[in-house]
């Protein structure tokens, strides 16, 4: 039976890719009084946090907001553009663009793969979990598709299981130069208010995200951004739909309502977290995530291991994936950690399992709290026996102390 009352002395150290750590400020708004979601002080709130969201989104157009995990929303992208039998073409980056793939087949779409081929002589892991999306094979496939059987291009912006993000724009690119009629729908769960995104201007009609991972929110809310174009989809798109139909949603949220109970105290934890962000600004909110994002792969090079991106125009922001040398388990490792110094890291997904873990640097971290990850990290792996050629730590701490500015609330 789980044991409550274990109750190690200071914080536990989440530093896993999502649910990311909840700020005190979120967690204070969630315990305020429940209130009546058809009452006046609710319809306020419902119009400002819906309001914030395009902001974060960057998008003029509806954000859908559904009280379910991010696998909902996914599920809700597909059944409000598509019809049974329909084909999507899915890219593989990884774990969780194969987890989308599966959900549509068990939806009844037919789903074709794309992917880029082959596997990495050094590590021998394969090279579609290594790069980004190509949008060329994208391009290509869609140009052979002359009688525009293909009805979504689906591809992940952050592939969580990896640490590697992807060029939305090029894949929008790709689809206006072939010519083809497809929708463009966008998986970035774990991309949002991290990694630089912008629903609107890349030309994506339905992006997907989730509440617990840049948005600080605890796992239970997710989104489905809505372009005009995927609004027209959705009015003859016959997949069976009731929950997660957006007509009756939208047609609600103009006045700030939901047409259910909506998940009113996670509500108030957005509010506070989008004026947490907007406050601090999108761009210095994505400045922050890519600089810590620097400082834990300059450790992770320092120690002499391999990052699971093999492509460094596309890491990610969001997390690191650190593989270990063969021979090692690294979830061996990872259990060493959470026993010896109270921090959980990301697990390898899938086909990774055992060959790397994942540092997650996202939302409510900073300089220090990043460096006592590290800490951890490199103890436990002299405590397994793992090699290393250098300290981690130092090298992060290096590129920290020479690029740390005053904390704009403390001048
Ligand atoms: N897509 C990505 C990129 C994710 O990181 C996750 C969860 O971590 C999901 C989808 C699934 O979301 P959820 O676990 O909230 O259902």
């Amino acid at each position: 039976m789980l044991n409550l009352n274990f109750h190690p002395a200071g914080r536990h150290q989440l530093q896993i890719p999502g649910p990311s750590p909840v700020p005190d400020r979120l967690l204070r708004a969630m315990s305020y009084p429940t209130i009546d979601h058809r009452g006046p002080e609710f319809g306020r709130l419902g119009l400002t946090v819906l309001e914030g969201l395009k902001k974060i989104f960057q998008t003029q157009h509806p954000v859908v907001i559904y009280p379910a995990s991010g696998t909902g929303a996914w599920e809700a992208a597909l059944v409000n553009t598509l019809s049974p039998g329909d084909t999507v073409l899915m890219y593989e980056t990884g774990q969780f663009a194969s987890l989308w793939r599966k959900l549509a087949q068990r939806l009844g779409l037919q789903t074709e793969l794309v992917a880029l081929a082959g596997t990495c002589a050094k590590t021998g892991l394969p090279n579609s979990w290594r790069f980004g999306v190509q949008a060329d094979l994208i391009e290509t496939r869609l140009r052979a598709d002359s009688a525009h059987t293909i009805r979504a291009v689906c591809v992940v912006h952050n592939e969580t299981s990896t640490g590697v993000t992807s060029d939305i724009a090029a894949v929008r690119r790709a689809i206006d130069a072939a010519k083809h009629p497809a929708l463009l729908l966008v998986d970035t769960i774990s991309g949002l208010a991290a990694a630089d995104y912008r629903h609107d201007e890349w030309g994506v009609d339905v992006t997907i995200s989730g509440s617990q991972k840049g948005l600080m929110l605890p796992p239970g809310i997710s989104f489905n951004a809505v372009s005009p174009k995927a609004l027209a989809a959705s009015q003859k798109a016959r997949l069976p739909k009731a929950f997660w139909a957006w007509d009756d949603i939208i047609d609600m949220n103009r006045s700030g309502y939901w047409p259910y109970t909506p998940n009113t105290n996670l509500l108030y934890a957005l509010a506070e977290s989008l004026d947490m962000i907007l406050g601090e600004g999108l761009p210095e909110v994505f400045a922050r995530h890519q600089r810590l994002a620097a400082a834990c792969r300059a450790a992770v090079s320092a120690w002499g291991l391999e990052i699971q991106c093999a492509d460094s125009a596309v890491y990610s922001p969001v997390l690191t994936g650190v593989v270990l040398p063969q021979g090692f388990d690294a979830d061996a490792v990872r259990q060493l950690i959470y026993a010896r110094f109270n921090m959980s890291l990301g697990t390898g997904l899938g086909q990774l399992k055992g060959r790397m873990f994942r540092i997650g640097h996202l939302g409510e971290c900073n300089d220090l709290s990043l460096l006592s990850a590290l800490a951890g990290c490199e103890m436990g792996l002299r405590l397994a026996g793992v090699p290393l050629s250098g300290s981690g730590v130092q090298a992060a701490m290096d590129l920290l102390q020479a690029s740390a500015e005053p904390q704009a609330r403390y001048p």
